[in-house]
């Protein structure tokens, strides 16, 4: 079964619409599929409406924006009620503050010499209150300032580069709590893409799990080989459900193509035993 619980359209920083998200899943032959964009819901509808004609079994999802440890990590939620109070008022307090974080970041590039990026972005942005870096970035490839986005990333939007600020994003406690309050399960994304110490990852999965988190990203277009066989490992020694997905954002700024992720091993507890 082709199963990719990761994905995002243009209601996050995604190239396609929900719909068509949805379709060209189909044409790769996935059977389940979560759209997961940045901090946001409002895609899902579309997408699980194009996924019924599809005969795709849909699942919610949202990748959650916070900070552990001194850096941006990301917690995926699953399955849950995409009506839920507290869940909607926690994405949309995440929304608020990258609207922020934009002019701030708008600012420290016009400093370094580029100016109007924020306008520049905002028309790379279908949803306003998603802004995020990839606009940013797809903005100042149009303008020849580098050739691809991976480079804008490279030279400008990381940190210790100019166009970086620094940004309170949610906590861990509170995205866990968000999304198994709605009902969900929550999963660790792509823990290889972290630079933390071995120890830091371990500290990160305790607490995570001491939260009542349930699954890690195993598979991951942002994964290597190596990272797939570590976080195996680690989901076997901590009892973890694992989860598989592409993190496909559009055909041309994407590693793997939607449901082009490996699948699960089979000695793997699936993410999907716990969904409703
Ligand atoms: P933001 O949530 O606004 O900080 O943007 C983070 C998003 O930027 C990630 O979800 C990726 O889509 C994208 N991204 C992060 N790092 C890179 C990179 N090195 N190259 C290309 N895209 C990246
Ligand atoms: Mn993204
Ligand atoms: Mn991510
Ligand atoms: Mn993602």
């Amino acid at each position: 079964m082709i199963v990719d619980l990761h994905s995002h359209s243009r209601a996050s920083d995604g190239l396609l619409s929900p719909a068509d998200v949805v379709g060209r899943a189909a044409d790769n032959g996935v059977e389940m599929l979560a759209l997961t964009d940045h901090d946001e819901t409002k895609g899902l509808a579309q997408a699980r409406a194009a996924a019924g004609q599809a005969n795709i079994r849909f699942i919610d999802g949202v990748e959650i924006s916070i900070e552990w440890g001194g850096l941006q990590t990301h917690i995926v939620g699953l399955d849950f009620d995409v009506r839920d109070a507290a869940l909607n008022a926690g994405l949309e307090s995440i929304r608020v503050g990258r609207v922020a974080r934009a002019q701030r970041m708008s600012a420290a590039l016009e400093k370094s010499g580029i100016p109007g990026c924020l306008d520049g972005a905002l028309r790379y942005a279908e949803n306003p209150n998603l802004i995020g870096r990839s606009h940013f970035a797809r903005y100042l490839v149009e303008i020849g300032v580098c050739r691809d986005v991976r480079g804008v990333f490279d030279s400008f939007i990381v940190p210790g580069k100019p166009g970086y600020v620094s940004h309170q994003w949610a906590t861990l406690e509170e995205a866990v709590g968000w999304i198994l309050g709605a009902g969900g399960v929550a999963v660790v994304a792509h823990p290889g893409r972290y630079k933390f110490s071995r120890q830091k990852m371990r500290d990160l999965l305790d607490e995570f799990k001491g939260l009542g988190g349930q699954a890690i990203e195993v598979i991951s277009g942002s994964h290597s080989q190596e990272h797939c066989i570590e976080y195996s490992r680690l989901a076997r020694e901590y009892g973890f459900l694992a989860s598989c997905g592409s993190d496909f954002h559009g055909p041309e700024e994407s590693y793997i193509d939607v449901g082009g992720n490996a699948p699960l091993s089979a000695d793997l507890a699936p993410v999907w035993t716990a969904f409703r």
